[in-house]
């Protein structure tokens, strides 16, 4: 399935988009109501090539539905529930039959082939686990590949080390903002990177640049993939980077993706838009057109590794996550970005929006590497300007920038929260 021709993935996509839409349409009074508007059935969806009469789904349908509305089975069909963390307002809820279940066991080990990951391998899930998708998806996906699977979940750093060199753990798994407090904590502890046998890592369920992937490969001797989803879709596992580190591939027999411009209409490949998918062969909560609102390209340039499902490049933020400061939109990873091309400071950030008369104010809060709290005032004025240049370049903000001591600013063992918007308190 991975290596189909594209033609032929496409005969598999329309069979399996009629058959979707069919059951949205019979299950789903959301849905019915919705095509009905639109005055179509599922006779006038012959396939992929007429995507675009469907309706579009958005989180606000999942919470005006909540909590079982958007169910195309009968809850006793249903054995498993997880939810989002509703970083804004109520949940969103999805539920997964047991063929649910197995299929994304499939795609996460789909995922884990991508790094290498097999029967031989030991792979600690320091993803949470919970109503949280991470830490199960990976733990099946890991399992299906046969690896020696570690439920250790986020937290306790020290424990995470005693048993990643006690079990000889070779991929972690987790957030790439807890991995990179496992690294810090590698190098506090002094930990010699030859007594561990950590050859990989596989990170996602946030954004993060291609810098940091830099820095944690180098402290932990790894190399570091991203893998990406979201729990409406199905949770990790809906796209995952292979070797060749240039992409997320999407398991387009799975799921249809679309990127949607400002206008609503599907984007061609290569430009930036809203990612949106249609689960092909999801029963539980089947989506059509679920906007994610995951700002990202997608190409279908030839991959090295010969898979030839499309790749997604790295999320820029989600639309919700963006700063308006000044007029000026402004992703935490263009901070993140603009940090790390400056010598002396460490990926641990945190940004303050805030508001003074009708100025809004930025104050980047990043912390030092350790080396350099020997420096004196004035190298230490020197390393703030290159800073504020460097954000001012990148990000086009003007922002203050306030450098901390290593290891002051707050951690996180599962998604760090990069912003504190006083605007909105
Ligand atoms: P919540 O909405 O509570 O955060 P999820 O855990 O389902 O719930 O989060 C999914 C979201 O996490 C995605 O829509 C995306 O914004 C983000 N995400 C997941 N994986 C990645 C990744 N590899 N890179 C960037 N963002 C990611
Ligand atoms: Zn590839």
């Amino acid at each position: 399935m991975e290596t189909m021709p594209r033609e032929q993935l496409r005969a598999v996509q329309d069979e399996r988009l009629r058959d979707v839409v069919r059951r949205c349409y019979e299950n789903v009074p959301f849905y019915r109501d919705k095509m009905q508007k639109l005055g179509i059935t599922p006779k006038d969806i012959r396939g992929v090539c007429d995507i675009e009469l469907l309706p579009f789904t958005d989180k606000q349908d999942l919470r005006d539905n909540y909590p079982f509305g958007m169910f195309a089975v009968p809850n006793s069909e249903i054995v498993r529930i997880h939810a989002s963390s509703g970083t804004t307002g109520k949940p969103t809820v999805a539920g997964y039959t047991s063929g649910d279940i197995d299929r994304w066991a499939e795609l996460m080990a789909r995922a884990l082939y991508c790094a290498n990951v097999g029967k031989n391998d030991v792979v600690q899930v320091a993803y949470g686990y919970g109503l949280f998708t991470g830490g199960l998806g990976a733990h099946y996906g890991a399992e299906r590949v046969g690896a020696s699977t570690i439920p250790i979940s986020g937290g306790n750093t020290v424990r995470q080390l005693m048993l990643m060199e006690d079990f000889g753990s070779t991929t972690l798994m987790c957030t790439p903002s807890y991995a990179l407090n496992i690294a810090e904590a590698v190098e506090k502890e002094g930990i010699d990177l030859k007594r561990l046998k950590l050859k990989s890592g596989i990170f996602g369920a946030e954004p993060w640049t291609e810098e940091m992937r830099k820095h944690i490969e180098e402290k932990l001797g790894i190399d570091a993939l991203n893998v990406y989803g979201l729990s409406e879709v199905m949770g990790p596992g809906v796209s995952m980077e292979c070797m060749a580190k240039n992409g997320m591939h999407i398991w387009e027999d799975h799921f249809l993706p679309e990127v949607i411009g400002e206008d609503g209409k599907s984007l061609p490949y290569g430009q930036q838009g809203d990612l949106t998918f249609t689960t092909l062969t999801k029963h539980g909560m089947p989506l059509i057109r679920y906007r994610t609102h995951d700002l990202c390209t997608l190409t279908d340039e030839p991959c090295a590794c010969g898979r030839t499902h499309v790749r997604m490049g790295r999320i820029m933020g989600r639309s919700d996550d963006m700063l308006i400061i000044r007029g000026v939109n402004v992703f935490p990873s263009q901070i993140e970005h603009a940090l790390m091309q400056v010598e002396g400071v460490s990926p641990q950030y945190h940004i303050v929006v805030d508001r003074q008369g009708n100025l809004d104010t930025v104050e980047v809060q990043v912390e030092m590497k350790p080396e350099m709290m020997s420096d004196t005032v004035k190298d230490m004025e020197a390393l703030s300007a290159k800073l504020h240049a460097s954000i001012a370049a990148h990000a086009l903000v003007n922002a203050k920038v306030k450098l901390c001591q290593p290891g002051t600013l707050p951690r996180t063992d599962g998604k760090a929260k990069r912003v504190t918007d006083k605007r909105k308190l």
